[in-house]
């Protein structure tokens, strides 16, 4: 599933080719994803794209006319082709500019999603709700620890609660507690914020060298073999359940907290 950096990557790479140019056509292959697509994204036609902007694992494609809200759903890949390049299978939504090129949306299990709204889009249903994004100083320290006081639940399901922050998937929030020395199952209200800054930071720190990382691919997003899948990181406890931990070099233990994997390190994680 794309998680936050690689959508924000996503739009870095379409960003470029897009902004500024007017839109003359949005075609609809296949208008059954997540949501159906609503006919007013027909609304957009004739319309200069303003921008390309992010919040949370949402794109918003600023026009003249209202925002296009695009959400890449658990398989949904972006590129941007000449308007001619032959359509593969699961190309669902083309979105065509003034300049030739067009966006398509390839989304083989169609979990994505494509909606319009001419209002503040911040306010949005599937906006309104979402906590701060994790790189920008309304994400800190002192923010996250008023936010715990008085909870029991782990601290990483809590971290992963996009009420409190968006974007902390649970490949970062296994990174961040490790780098952290944090137990996955601490209760979130009983952690100081000394350990908070530490969090923090390691969080922030994690997302951005994943974005980083990511960087290095803009140009496959105007290929025509596909954008770029995931990243390559080096992970320290992801995936490395029963493995040494690469710090104090005990196994690495791996359960189930939120039904989702979780691997930790009984000696540096407390
Ligand atoms: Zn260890």
């Amino acid at each position: 599933m794309p998680e936050l950096p690689e959508v924000e990557v996503s739009r870095m790479g379409i960003a470029p080719h897009i902004e500024g140019h007017k839109i003359t056509r949005v075609n609809v292959y296949d208008a059954r994803l997540r949501w159906p697509v609503p006919e007013q994204v027909h609304q957009v036609e004739g319309g200069d794209l303003i921008r390309v902007k992010r919040r949370a694992k949402y794109l918003l494609l600023e026009t003249e006319q209202g925002v296009l809200i695009l959400h890449l759903g658990m398989s949904g890949k972006l590129r941007v082709v000449p308007i001619d390049t032959p359509r593969v299978k699961h190309d669902h939504i083309q979105i065509e500019f003034s300049s030739g090129q067009c966006l398509r949306l390839n989304d083989p299990r169609r979990f994505g999603a494509l909606l319009f709204t001419e209002d503040n889009v911040d306010e949005h249903k599937l906006l309104a709700m979402l906590g701060p994004e994790p790189l920008t100083e309304y994400f800190n320290a002192d923010y996250l620890f008023e936010r715990s006081r008085d909870k029991k639940q782990p601290i990483k399901t809590f971290i992963m609660d996009n009420h409190q922050v968006v974007g902390v998937g649970n490949i970062y929030a296994n990174e961040a507690l490790f780098k952290a020395g944090i137990h996955p199952k601490r209760a979130a209200g009983a952690i100081s914020k000394a350990r908070y800054e530490r969090l923090v930071m390691y969080i922030k720190e994690t997302l951005a060298e994943a974005i980083k990382q990511g960087g290095t691919t803009l140009r496959d997003f105007t290929r025509a073999d596909g954008s770029p899948g995931y990243f390559a990181q080096k992970l320290q406890v992801y995936g490395r359940g029963g493995k040494m931990c690469m710090r104090c070099k005990k196994p690495l233990r791996e359960i189930r907290l939120g039904q989702r994997s979780t691997v930790y390190c009984t000696q540096c994680q407390r």
